[in-house]
């Protein structure tokens, strides 16, 4: 744990939260300031600040956990769709700088994360594949 950290005291239960799920790895809260109803954050109980800090079996774990609560959530809600999503970096829109994967159910309210479709830029496309080699 990370003594500064809220998402290690909420994931841990030293601060009281709303839990929709809990096991060994995992505890899965309610967003305080949810996008959409049922809005939750599947956070590891041991402090990583992002996805590159994770180790690749947990992130498979956090994955497992999410794709089982969007089901469960879906049928409880009875919502259209459900967004999965988790940023990474200040410019990414992360603000709690500890892992966490979003699951916001979807009801046809229009986009909770919205950018301006853009045009593909082939030389952008062939940079990145040239560098990546
Ligand atoms: P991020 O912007 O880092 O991807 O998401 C952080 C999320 O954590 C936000 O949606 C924000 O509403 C939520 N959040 C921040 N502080 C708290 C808190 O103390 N409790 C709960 N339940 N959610 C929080
Ligand atoms: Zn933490």
């Amino acid at each position: 744990m990370k003594d500064d950290c809220i998402f290690c005291k909420l994931a841990n239960g030293v601060f009281d939260t709303n839990t929709y799920y809990e096991d060994e790895n995992f505890r899965v809260i309610f967003d305080v300031n949810p996008a959409t109803k049922g809005h939750v954050l599947v956070l590891p109980k041991e402090h990583y600040a992002n996805v590159y800090e994770m180790p690749d079996e947990l992130i498979a774990k956090a994955y497992q956990v999410a794709k089982q609560v969007a089901e469960e959530l879906k049928d409880i809600t009875g919502c259209e769709g459900i967004s999965i999503l988790q940023n990474n970096g200040e410019a990414a829109g992360q603000t709690v700088f500890h892992f966490h994967i979003h699951v916001i159910p979807r009801y046809g309210e229009g986009e909770v994360l919205q950018w301006k479709p853009g045009e593909i830029n082939q030389a952008d496309v062939d940079e990145i594949i040239k560098a990546k080699q």
